[in-house]
């Protein structure tokens, strides 16, 4: 049985009108969803993960933002950012305990049978795994081809590289491919040579005083906690630079992390099987920094 509370928005996007409250919530396990949603049909839809502590979504503005960019790449109607957060904060009230907990929602397009069900939204509120043990010790990656090169999102836009859709198949396989190979996570590589990010998750170096990570233009997701780890990092006297990061230039860097907002920033020690360093003040303090975070 899940514990967590599913708020179904009926009124997800901007604009829309009609009587009575814009949501309703639901037991989550009960089916909610028509069988012919383009959710569940086609992946035809965006989602957003964000981490819930002390009954506050963390980095909110931030990831309604790219919720926002989301829908538009997928030509989709605007979602509501009011609806959502008071969806959002209905789930939570009604959640047992919020100290740590996560919210995904997400905006689909309709229902692949009947044009007059319009874009369809919910809120699914969770309580969270424990991810202690993952920022303290680290994980071991692999580099894994994602099949096309930095400049995808030029030559290939239909891609939609760089939304958050729901189309995570590829990114739950690699993660598979990953296991197999007896490693925990995946660093995505382009064809011709460049580190993007993992399938979850962001991609943060630090070689001597500066922070690197991906741009945006070469198809990543501009990661919330990546932006949040920045922030830190500047107000301690580092530099942070968005740009492109050569796979060859993986081993020189003198730290390595995957940074997600539920998880948050995580080193990696290994990468095909080969150790990297990592830099435990760093981790712990930047994590310090992330749990703490209410903007
Ligand atoms: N890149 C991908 C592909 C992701 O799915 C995610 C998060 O789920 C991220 C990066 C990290 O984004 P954030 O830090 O906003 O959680």
């Amino acid at each position: 049985m899940s514990t967590g509370i599913l708020v179904m928005i009926d009124r997800p996007t901007l604009g829309q009108t009609g009587p009575g409250e814009p949501f309703r919530v639901l037991p989550a396990d009960e089916t909610a969803l028509r069988a012919t949603v383009l959710a569940a049909t086609r992946g035809d839809g965006i989602f957003e993960t964000a981490a819930i502590r002390d009954g506050k979504v963390q980095a909110a503005g931030a990831h309604l933002a790219r919720f926002a960019r989301s829908a538009a790449m997928l030509d989709l109607p605007e979602p509501d950012p009011d609806v959502y957060t008071r969806a959002i904060e209905r789930g939570i009230a009604m959640l047992e305990d919020a100290s740590d907990a996560a919210v995904k929602y997400v905006l689909t397009r309709g229902d692949e049978e009947d044009p007059t069900v319009g874009p369809i939204g919910w809120a699914h509120v969770h309580v969270s795994e424990d991810f202690t043990a993952a920022r303290r010790d680290g994980l071991a990656v692999v580099l894994l081809n994602r099949g096309y090169a930095l400049d995808v999102t030029e030559t290939a836009p239909w891609l939609l590289q760089g939304a958050k859709t729901l189309s995570y198949a590829v990114n739950r396989a690699a993660l598979r491919e990953a296991a197999r190979r007896g490693a925990d996570d995946v660093l995505f590589t382009t064809t011709d040579g460049y580190v993007l990010e993992g399938p979850t998750s962001s991609l943060v170096a630090r070689f001597g005083s500066t922070l690197v990570t991906t741009p945006a233009e070469a198809g990543v997701l501009p990661g919330t906690t990546q932006q949040g780890m920045f922030a830190y990092a500047e107000g301690i006297g580092l530099s942070t630079q968005l740009r492109d990061i050569r796979v060859d230039e993986l081993a020189a860097a003198d730290a390595l992390w995957l940074t997600s907002s539920v998880r948050l920033a995580v080193p990696i020690t290994a990468v095909d099987g080969v150790p990297h360093r990592v830099d435990d003040a760093l981790t712990a303090a930047v994590n310090a920094y992330l749990v703490a975070r209410t903007d």
